[in-house]
C-alpha cells in the first residue's frame, strides 16, 4: 500500500476550533498529517484536537507574538514546518450606511494583519527548509463583492494580492503560497445568516447546493501535497461554480 499523501508532514491551521478549520484540520489528519490547530478560543482548540488528533493551542491571528510563537513552539517540538493555513475569519456585516470603523477595523485586522502574520511567520521557516506550502482562505466575496460585506470583501481581494506577492518573493526557495476562494458553506458563520439571504445564495449557486467544509478541505490536501508541486500564486474557486 501507497504512504498517506501527507505523511510526515507538520501542518498548523489558524482558526480551527470549529467550522472550516476544523474540518481542514481533520482532513489534513486523514491524510497522514500531524497538525497543530490553533484558535483564539483555546479550549475550542484543544476540544478539536482531542477529538481529532494533533495539538489544540489558543493563538489571536492579530496578534504579533502568539502569531511568532504559534511558529516557533511547532517547530521546537516538531523539527519542522511544511504547511501553514491561514483560515482564521470573523464577518461584521453591514450597509456602507450602518458600518461603523470598528466593523471595518475589525475584519481588516483579522483577515489581513491575521493572514499577514502567519505568510510571514511560516516562510521565514519554509524558505530555510527549501520547502514548504502556505495556503491563504480567501472568499468568492473577494472576487465579486458582496453587499453588506465591503469591509470583508475588500480584505478578501487583500489576501489575493498578498498571496501572490508573496509566492513572487519565496518561489525560488522551493515554497508555494496559494489561496482558496470558497463560496457559499455550511458553517457557523453562515449559520449567523438569515435564513431568506442563504436560501437566496444557495439558489444562486450552479450546483444548487450550498458547500461542505469537507470540499474545502479537499482543495488544502491538494495545495498542501506534492500533486499540486508546480503552482504557487494561484487562486482556487471551491464554489461549486458561482462567480465562474
Ligand atoms: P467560523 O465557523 O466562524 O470559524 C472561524 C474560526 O476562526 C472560529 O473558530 C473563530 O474563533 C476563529 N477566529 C476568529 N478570529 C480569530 C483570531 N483573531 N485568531 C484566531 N482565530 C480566530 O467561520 P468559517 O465559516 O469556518 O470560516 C473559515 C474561513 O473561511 C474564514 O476565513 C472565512 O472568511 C472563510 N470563508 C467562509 C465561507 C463560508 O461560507 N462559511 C465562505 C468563504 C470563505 P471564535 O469562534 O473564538 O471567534
Amino acid at each position: 500500500m501507497s504512504s498517506p499523501l501527507l505523511a510526515g508532514k507538520i501542518a498548523v491551521v489558524t482558526g480551527a476550533g470549529q467550522g472550516i478549520g476544523r474540518e481542514i484540520a481533520h482532513v489534513l489528519g486523514a491524510h497522514g498529517a500531524t497538525v497543530v490547530l490553533a484558535d483564539l478560543d483555546a479550549d475550542a482548540a484543544r476540544a478539536a484536537a482531542a477529538e481529532l488528533g494533533g495539538t489544540g493551542v489558543g493563538c489571536d491571528v492579530t496578534d504579533e507574538g502568539q502569531m511568532e510563537r504559534l511558529v516557533a513552539d511547532t517547530v521546537s517540538e516538531h523539527g519542522r514546518l511544511d504547511l501553514f493555513v491561514n483560515n482564521a475569519g470573523i464577518t461584521r456585516d453591514a450597509s456602507l450606511k450602518k458600518m461603523t470603523v470598528a466593523d471595518f477595523d475589525a475584519v481588516i485586522t483579522v483577515h489581513l494583519r491575521g493572514t499577514w502574520l502567519g505568510v510571514r511567520e511560516a516562510t521565514a521557516v519554509m524558505r530555510e527548509q527549501k520547502s514548504g506550502s502556505v495556503v491563504n482562505i480567501s472568499s468568492l466575496s473577494g472576487k465579486s463583492g458582496n453587499p453588506g460585506q465591503t469591509n470583508y470583501s475588500a480584505a478578501k481581494a487583500g489576501i489575493v494580492g498578498l498571496t501572490k506577492a508573496a509566492a513572487k518573493e519565496v518561489a525560488h526557495h522551493n515554497v508555494r503560497v496559494n489561496a482558496i476562494q470558497p463560496g457559499l458553506i455550511r458553517t457557523p458563520m453562515t449559520a449567523a445568516m438569515p435564513p431568506a439571504v442563504f436560501a437566496e445564495r444557495e439558489a444562486a449557486v450552479p450546483m444548487k447546493r450550498a458547500g461542505e467544509p469537507a470540499e474545502v478541505a479537499g482543495a488544502v490536501v491538494f495545495l498542501a501535497s506534492d500533486l499540486s508541486s508546480y503552482i504557487t500564486g494561484t487562486v482556487l474557486e471551491v464554489g461549486g461554480g458561482r462567480y465562474m
